[in-house]
């Protein structure tokens, strides 16, 4: 059997954690199992390689960060390997590179091309424990490459994908998927299962327990997804296929992501095209636009508002300053959350959304823009408000029952 771990930030944070998980790996392996262990770097450590940077400039050359950050990885790769072998066990450490992890030119924040296990597979077959630093692969011209904030999850599953591993183990500081995060509403309940679609959706939409990408290659895969706890033995959450009674669950989740700011371009000029040009610009500029809201235009024009990463709001800024015909003028807020409710059972019940709404009326919390999917509704509300909102609507939907 060959099991693909990865034990994320907080599992690795001391070196006294560091030896609790060469001791779970060593566990796992006195029982017969063979090992791909992937690891990221100790918590806060990418945090401060970042800022460390920032010291210098606001704008480091991404290939230059890729470097840096790609170090934090290969410390706690090492030092596994170092306390596994200090137990009498055989482990080999590598890099993304070794690895055979190649991916595109986009640094800090590339995509895995492909991955040639030859190195990995060969430190199996010879009885070895292979430990990978998370998070980092190298393009085509051998340069190291980053795979995005959380990368290192898809890392494992990419690995697991290529070795076709029986199954693909995310450890964090959380016993498994919650039904929100736990730290705002301590009544979450843990999931036994999850759907990928659902998964993947409270992934893109803000939950960080695991990166969105990872989830996107396990269902195509078909990776057999567990998020477990480093630090208890409790069973987690298994992220898989959707079943039918799955769709008897009206809502699975709620998600809160505080990493949104909003625009509103006033008075744009209200003619074929004008969205087009506003959205190529921010696109050009690599910018992620995630809600957009346009209003019935009214004498020849209309106003337009959209959210973006707070991270990308001063580019998103430079690009509408630059688009200087057709926009009246801009109004920012930073101090903006979104909440989104989460369930396959959407698809076949109504009534959801509308319950969300008045959930927020409730509680007096004021919507100030909605989209909707199959799965989901999300709303974007004023930030202080956020995880109030949270807690209502877990009530509202009886998740903790
Ligand atoms: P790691 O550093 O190990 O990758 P993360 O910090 O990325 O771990 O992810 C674990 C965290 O995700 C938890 O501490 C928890 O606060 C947060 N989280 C957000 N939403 C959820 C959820 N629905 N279920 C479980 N944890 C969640
Ligand atoms: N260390 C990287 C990060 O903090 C990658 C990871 O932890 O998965 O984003
Ligand atoms: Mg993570």
């Amino acid at each position: 059997m060959l099991i693909v771990q990865k034990y994320g930030g907080t599992s690795v944070g001391t070196l006294e954690r560091i030896d609790n998980v060469a001791n779970r790996v060593a566990k796992a392996r006195d029982e017969g199992k063979d090992l791909v262990v992937v690891v990221s770097a100790m918590s806060g450590e990418t945090n401060k390689l970042i800022e460390y940077a920032h010291y210098f400039t606001k704008h480091p050359a991404k290939k230059e960060m890729d470097m840096l950050l790609s170090s934090g990885e290969r410390v706690t790769a090492a030092l596994l390997s170092i306390a596994l072998q200090a137990k009498g066990y055989e482990a080999v450490a590598m890099t993304g590179r070794q690895a055979g992890i190649v991916t595109d030119d986009l640094h800090t924040y590339a995509r895995i091309e492909s991955i040639d296990p030859t190195a990995m597979r060969e430190a199996i077959d010879e009885g070895k424990i292979v430990i990978v630093a998370g998070f980092q692969g190298v393009n085509k011209e051998g340069r190291v490459t980053t795979l995005g904030r959380g990368g290192s999850d898809l890392t494992a599953v990419a690995i697991a994908g290529a070795l076709h591993a029986d199954q693909c183990e995310i450890y964090s500081d959380v016993d498994g998927i919650y039904t929100t995060d736990p730290r705002i509403e301590p009544k979450a309940k843990k999931l036994d299962t999850i759907s990928y679609d659902e998964m993947l959706e409270m992934s893109s939409l803000g939950a960080k327990v695991l990166q969105n990408r990872s989830v996107e290659l396990a269902k195509k895969l078909g990776v057999k997804l567990y998020a477990r706890s480093s630090f208890s033995d409790n069973e987690g959450t298994l992220i898989t296929e959707e079943t039918n009674s799955m769709e008897e669950v009206l809502v699975s989740g709620v998600v809160l992501d505080k990493n949104q700011a909003r625009v509103t371009l006033r008075g744009v000029t209200d003619r074929p095209g004008i969205a087009a040009e506003i959205f190529n610009k921010l696109a050009e500029a690599n910018i992620n636009v995630d809600m957009i809201i346009q209003n019935v235009g009214t004498d020849g024009s209309t106003n337009l508002g959209f959210t973006v990463p707070q991270s990308e709001l001063d580019n998103a800024k430079n690009v509408m300053e630059n688009f200087n015909h057709d926009i009246e003028g801009m109004d920012y807020d930073e101090n903006v959350c979104k909440v989104s409710v989460v369930g396959v059972g959407m698809k076949s019940h109504s009534g959801v959304a509308a319950k969300a709404f008045s959930t927020l009326a409730d509680n007096n919390i004021n919507i100030q823009m909605i989209s909707t999917s199959e799965i989901k509704v999300s709303m974007i509300i004023d930030e202080k408000y956020g995880e109030l909102a949270v807690r209502s609507l877990h009530d509202a939907y009886e998740l903790d029952k």
